[in-house]
């Protein structure tokens, strides 16, 4: 089939290959014309493992194309996904929906055959509702439908997680658009993966709740990790020994600096705000998005207290930048409000990611980007881990230590043995652990 994927990020680039790879006639669509020329020249903007090959193997096999042209990728297709960004208002935190509605005005001005109107981005319930009247008004002489198919792959593992997901959501009550995206979808690749079928606004509210839901997760296991290092338990033995319930599930149970990243952030303000708008109100979401927000900066306040009080001329090291491993996306990044919140107290900023730091050196000023993690260690009288790149978790620790000025470790992302740390010479700071010498409560109370 042909299908044209307009917005061409990490959600669209990928979705684009994969469905290329699975056998459609691709057009990635971008109005970014440097974007749009690098992928044209064969170059990835952004990190994905695995992407740069699948799309160049695509491009070579005469699947995948790309343009700013939409209306040159609209002759002659069956459907075509929206995946522009969602970002959160500026001025009160609900989805800023300028790009998905300047895409529908685009579409109804440039479709001129049969058209089925996918919105992949993920959007507030009643999207489809407004995108189907922009459609309608603006006029352009053509059938079309509006389906939501919202995507759940994760930045780091996104193709895997398009190609193999867990389930692919339908929601249209239009039987000619269902059919349509059931054929886009019913490629042998797709095999043997549960399509639920639903309505539009079931489709594009379970997004969210998703989303939300594991927002949540996170959040939870955060404060059962302060609860660790309150009462002298082990967050990593708590998470497994929840997690082993079938019905809980171990995933999304890693404690550490508070969730980031280009979803789950604006994904929980989107849900919350629009529950206000139905006058219901989400107590749990709203807040998981308070807790969050306040761990977050309060991640430089764990640092302090490492350096007993005061960062101010001191170098701290900062390993990882990405909001998560594997990806240089930037958005949101607990290291964002930890850096920020480091040069307020007075610390100069040596920092590393493998992959994020030109998108870092975009948003964090006077921080000094180096060429490893024993560069930005060089000097520095702690290091602190803030992101999980395996890279990290493999580093030759007594070298990072002769390098340090003083031999402080802390790690937002728990990497490390406790035990092989301290043999090592650090003092070590991690998250639900308790490895300070401080007593705990019960402790003090024994000692009574
Ligand atoms: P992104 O910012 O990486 O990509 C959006 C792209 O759309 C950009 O390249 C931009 O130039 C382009 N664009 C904007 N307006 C355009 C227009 N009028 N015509 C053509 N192109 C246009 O965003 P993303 O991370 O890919 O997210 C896209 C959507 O998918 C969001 O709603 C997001 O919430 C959702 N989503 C993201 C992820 C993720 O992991 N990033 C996962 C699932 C769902």
């Amino acid at each position: 089939m042909k299908v044209a994927i307009i917005g061409s990020g990490y959600v669209g680039l990928v979705a684009g290959t994969c469905f290329a790879e699975l056998g459609h006639q691709v057009v990635c669509v971008d109005n970014d014309e440097r974007k749009v020329t690098a992928l044209k020249g064969g170059a990835i903007p952004i990190y994905e493992p695995g992407l740069e090959d699948l799309v160049k193997s695509n491009v070579a096999a005469g699947r995948l194309d790309f343009t700013e042209d939409l209306g040159l990728a609209l002759e002659g297709t069956d459907a075509a996904f929206i995946a522009v960004g969602t970002p959160p208002r500026v001025t009160d935190g609900h989805a800023d929906m300028k790009y998905v509605y300047a895409v529908a005005h685009a579409i109804a001005e440039k479709a001129s055959g049969d058209l089925v109107v996918v919105d992949k981005s993920t959007v507030p319930v009643g999207t489809g509702d407004e995108v189907e009247r922009i459609l309608r008004t603006t006029g352009g002489n053509f059938r079309f439908s509006v389906v939501s198919n919202p995507e759940f792959l994760r930045e780091g593992v996104a193709i895997d997680d398009f190609l193999k997901p867990d389930r692919i959501v339908i929601g249209s009550e239009d039987d000619w658009a269902k059919a349509v995206i059931s054929r886009v979808y019913g490629v042998d690749g797709f095999k043997g993966v549960p399509v639920l079928q639903t309505s539009r606004r079931s489709a594009e509210l379970l997004k969210y709740a998703s989303n939300a839901f594991l927002a949540m997760k996170i959040t939870f296991i955060n404060e059962v990790a302060d609860l660790c290092e309150a009462v002298g338990g082990d967050i990593r033995d708590v998470a497994n020994g929840i997690g082993l319930d079938s019905r809980i599930g171990r995933k999304f149970l890693n404690a550490g600096p508070g969730y980031g990243g280009s979803c789950f952030p604006k994904d929980t303000l989107a849900i919350s705000k629009t529950a206000r708008d139905y006058r219901v109100q989400l107590r749990t979401v709203e807040a998981v998005i308070q807790v969050n927000e306040n761990r977050k900066r309060a991640m430089a306040l764990r640092v302090l207290d490492a350096c007993n009080g005061v960062v101010r001329g001191k170098t701290i090291a900062i390993l990882g930048l990405a909001f998560k491993a594997d990806t240089d996306d930037m958005r949101d990044s607990p290291a964002i409000p930890l850096v920020q919140a480091l040069q307020d107290f007075g610390a100069h900023i040596r920092a590393y990611d493998p992959q994020a730091m030109t998108n870092a050196g975009k948003i964090l000023t006077d921080v000094e980007f180096c060429k490893d993690a024993y560069d930005a260690a060089t000097g520095a009288d702690a290091v602190v881990t803030v992101t999980e790149w395996t890279e990290f978790k493999e580093m030759n620790l007594p070298r990072l230590r002769q390098v340090m000025r003083s031999p402080l470790l802390i790690d937002f992302r728990n990497l490390y043995s406790v035990d092989d740390v301290k043999n090592d010479g650090f003092e070590y700071w991690s998250i639900g652990r308790r490895t300070e010498t401080e007593p705990t409560l019960s402790q003090s109370l024994a000692a009574e």
